[in-house]
């Protein structure tokens, strides 16, 4: 199949369509990119790669961040990690802060704000925040195989001023024990995680080692249990409380961020990327999933689909 011809048609005809979602405006800047963006990055398993649309225009990654906090954490503490954030989807949306409490300020997965914040409080554990952020760019920047890679200082600078929920959830969590460093520091460093700023391209390269058993073009990342493990998260915690319907309809493992943008695995086939800045009402890209259901469907990449 010829997946450039393919991309480029899910493209032209998703341009089209007048029903985009709501871009994200409680962060400010966010809410000044325009909403009919459209970029989609497939990476397949031969290396190739496969673009259409605004596909290496860099937007700001949010919560597909918390996949690569996660993957550096867990390198960091290994399943220790587990002690202190749960594996189970949260049914709530993403700054939800009413199951900490029943649940003694254990967030029920990582990839929620208060997951990624407890994630984000392990790193800082034996890193200062100026090398955790480091060591995050790095990260991306190897993993995407591109040094061009950067944070948004303006973005990162808007959160810290704005992150009122954030704030709230971290101290909450800090009452119970469950965040051990100094609430500001590890907030400026969550901060910085979701203002990286990414192209399609950039965050499809950077999604081949969970395509790929861990590994990137040869060398070893993650080990293969790991990168299996990472992308059952990501189906069953990836989109709030929208993760049920994204698997019943994509079947995908995939993470979005209310930037617009979603990370998508099909593992041994192909990582993917797309961004429409608009947002559903649970803060998960509109015409992203609109268009990885498409491609799922012309492809039959679900992970539930016989090969
Ligand atoms: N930086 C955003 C926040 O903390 C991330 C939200 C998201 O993408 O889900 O509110």
């Amino acid at each position: 199949m010829d997946i450039t011809q393919l991309v480029q048609d899910i493209t032209a005809r998703l341009r089209q369509e007048s029903e985009r979602g709501q871009v994200a405006d409680y962060i400010p800047p966010l809410a000044c990119i325009a909403p009919d963006k459209f970029g989609i990055a497939v990476v397949l398993d031969d290396g190739s790669l496969h673009c259409a649309g605004d596909a290496d225009e860099p937007f700001s990654i949010q919560s597909i961040s918390k996949v690569f906090a996660l993957t550096l954490a867990l390198g960091s503490v290994g399943d220790q990690l587990w002690n202190r954030v749960g594996r189970e989807p949260s049914g709530s949306a993403f700054n939800s802060i009413v199951q900490l409490e029943s649940e003694h300020g254990i967030p029920r997965n990582p990839f929620i704000n208060a997951g990624a914040i407890v994630v984000t409080d392990v790193l800082l554990g034996h890193l200062e925040p100026r090398e955790a952020i480091g060591q995050m760019l790095r990260f991306v920047r190897e993993l995407a195989g591109d040094d061009t890679i950067l944070i948004d200082e303006s973005v990162a600078r808007a959160e810290q001023e704005t992150g009122f929920t954030n704030m709230a959830l971290a101290n909450y969590m800090r009452a119970f024990g469950n965040v051990h460093g100094d609430v500001a520091k590890v907030l400026g460093t969550y901060f910085h995680f979701c203002a990286l700023a990414m192209s399609c391209r950039q965050l499809a390269m950077a999604g081949r080692f969970l395509m790929d058993e861990g590994r990137v073009e040869g060398r070893r990342i993650v080990t293969g249990r790991r990168a299996r493990r990472i992308n059952a998260l990501m189906m069953s915690c990836g989109h709030y409380d929208n993760s049920g319907d994204f698997a019943y309809r994509i079947g995908l493992p995939g993470k979005s961020g209310v930037g617009g943008g979603i990370l998508c695995v099909a593992p041994g086939v192909a990582s993917i990327a797309v961004w429409s800045p608009g947002l559903n009402a649970s803060g998960n890209s509109h015409l992203g999933q609109r268009a990885l259901e498409m491609l799922v469907q012309r492809t039959g990449w679900s992970v539930f689909e016989a090969r």
